[in-house]
């Protein structure tokens, strides 16, 4: 079915009430939330400021900022904003670094306080509910514990401390698993949704699918048809651009997921859960060359061993001098890292430790025993794990110093063009003399280029990130796996998938939001309306 059905948040009293307000001439938007609805909402610059800038660094300014507890104030607001043609952007924790949660003007909804019910775990049923203001470590943590470590999440983006649940749907943020199971759409099973006009629904996966690649929206007397976009998007892990009705139907969940926001308001989730294993083989292996750990990733793959893996991650040119505890990692400074882990259901420890030391000698890719550390202690994890995290933040970091924009590719192409891409990138970058780091999830061919550049070289830096992105569409490939589009990245999309992409993402933006008001400026610019 492809009609579906939204109920208002907003009674005719507090319509009529709205209205007769925003008509007087003492009327303030502050005021009024906050006196007759009680939301959380400043205009206060110093308050706001804190808001107007995400993990992008991409300046941004906003006018207000509004801090909601439940979906009847959010309905409130986005009603509200809509009425007066103020511009919505919504923010959790911030953590992209493609400035979608930058605003542009407008009024600020952070989720932050969003965070009741708590979460509930279903343990018969392998699901968990909960709400959008949840940090996802959280959540994570939650749920082992409540379903007593029998059922887990397994999405485990590095960002996950910070990151609110959603955000990661938004996003649909992946982790280090490869394959589907690794992001977020996975294991979406229902979704409760706010359109700007203060209707609400819950869209459960598989009740509502595209007919003739469109979807009814029933809002009481009123009737949104909206056009499924249906641009050819790559299925490789894949975070560019809302999903498609392309090649087959589209399930409305999967629309709302990955949308950064430009369709609607998330307001909670219900997640499926896996089987937590008995115990996880976690490993760091240092291996001498780029191409043998690329080696190793084939031989995994054709071992029928990669998608049973829940890491393959990999620290390549350059990571070493951006990373906490190198010293304890790694022997020489030329040799590359791999953490794996693998899932242990059935079998000891002894004897999956085993058939892994069997494994990596017969892979021939250069890795002698001494060169693998047995992460299975808490403190050899928290070495990985700090070291793992330091390298991206330690790069922004120095991104800010040199007052910089930050500049991470997160292009993926499909295997079979993986080398072509990853040679190519290099020469480019050595030849400018340009520094970078690269390390990412080598179990998707999904590596990032990190670019530390200073301002003189900001203009021979955005030729040559330009060079990687065209590349990457040239090998089938897209400019985003995991980070999505946001604002910075606009372009790219129109290099990946032209213009008749933006005109289909910009009607359905419009069948959801016609005043263009939510989420202003995210994948696509709409100039005028
Ligand atoms: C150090 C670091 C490491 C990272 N590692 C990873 C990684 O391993 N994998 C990965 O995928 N990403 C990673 N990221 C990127 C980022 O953490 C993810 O994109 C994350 O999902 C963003 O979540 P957030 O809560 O911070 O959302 P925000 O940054 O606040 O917002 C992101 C987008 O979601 C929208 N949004 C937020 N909540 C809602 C909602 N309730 N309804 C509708 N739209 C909403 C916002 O408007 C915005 O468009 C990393 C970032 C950093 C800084």
């Amino acid at each position: 079915m492809n009609i579906i059905k939204f109920q208002t948040k907003i009674t005719n009293h507090e319509k009529i009430l709205i209205d007769d307000c925003i008509k007087t001439s003492s009327f303030s938007l502050c005021g009024f939330l906050s006196d007759k609805f009680l939301i959380d909402i400043t205009d206060d610059s110093d308050i706001v400021s804190s808001f107007e800038r995400d993990w992008s660094n991409m300046p941004g300014n906003a006018d207000f900022l509004a801090r909601p507890i439940n979906e009847k104030q959010c309905a409130i607001i986005l009603y509200i904003c809509n009425l007066l043609n103020i511009n919505v952007t919504i923010s959790a924790g911030r953590t992209n670094l493609t400035g979608s949660a930058t605003p542009k003007g407008g009024l600020v909804l952070s989720i932050i306080n969003i965070k009741k019910p708590n979460t509930q775990v279903d343990i018969e049923n392998k699901t968990a509910k909960t709400s959008v203001g949840t940090i996802l470590e959280d959540m994570r943590n939650d749920i082992l514990q409540l379903s007593n470590k029998k059922l887990y999440y397994p999405v485990d983006p590095t960002s996950r401390k910070d990151a609110l649940v959603g955000g990661t749907i938004s996003c649909n943020a992946s982790g280090f698993i490869p394959g589907d199971k690794g992001a977020t759409r996975h294991w979406v099973n229902r979704l409760k949704i706010l359109l700007t006009n203060g209707y609400i629904t819950n869209i459960t996966r598989g009740d509502y699918i595209t007919n003739d690649a469109k979807f009814i929206l029933i809002c009481d007397d009123k009737k949104i048809i909206v056009e499924a976009p249906s641009y050819h998007r790559p299925k490789i892990k894949n975070a560019s651009g809302p999903f498609t009705a392309a090649e087959e139907e589209l399930d409305f969940i999967d629309l709302i997921i990955g949308s950064e926001g430009v369709f609607a308001l998330i307001i909670d989730v219900e997640f499926n859960l896996a089987d937590s294993p008995k115990d996880f083989l976690d490993l760091f292996i240092t291996l001498p060359s780029e191409n043998d750990a690329i080696k190793l990733r084939g031989y995994l793959k054709q071992q029928n061993i990669l998608y049973q893996l829940n890491a393959l991650e990999y620290f390549g040119y350059n990571c070493q001098n951006y990373m906490e505890h190198k010293e304890k990692l790694f022997k020489t400074e030329s040799s590359v890292g791999i953490y794996l882990q693998y899932p242990i259901f059935n079998n000891s420890i002894d004897e999956v430790i085993e058939k892994w030391v069997q494994l990596l000698d017969d892979s021939d890719c250069g890795i002698k025993d001494d060169n693998v550390f047995l992460l299975n202690t808490a403190d050899n994890w928290r070495i990985f794990f700090e070291a793992r995290h330091s390298m991206p933040v330690k790069a922004l970091e120095k991104t800010k110093e040199l007052d910089a924009i930050s500049i991470i590719t997160d292009t993926i192409v499909p295997y079979k063009n993986f080398n072509d891409f990853i040679q190519f990138s290099h020469r480019i970058l050595r030849e400018n003399n340009i520094e970078y780091l690269l390390f990412g999830h080598l179990g998707d061919c999904h590596l990032h280029f990190h670019v530390i550049y200073n301002k003189e070289e900001a203009l021979i830096i955005n030729d040559l990130y330009r060079q990687i992105i065209r590349k990457s569409a040239e090998l089938d490939g897209v400019y985003s796996a995991e980070h999505g589009t946001g604002k910075r990245k606009t372009i790219d999309f129109y290099e990946c998938y032209g213009q008749e992409a933006i005109n289909q993402v910009q009607k359905c933006k419009l069948a959801f939001d016609p005043k263009n008001i939510l989420n202003t400026g995210n994948i696509i610019t709409i100039k005028d309306i």
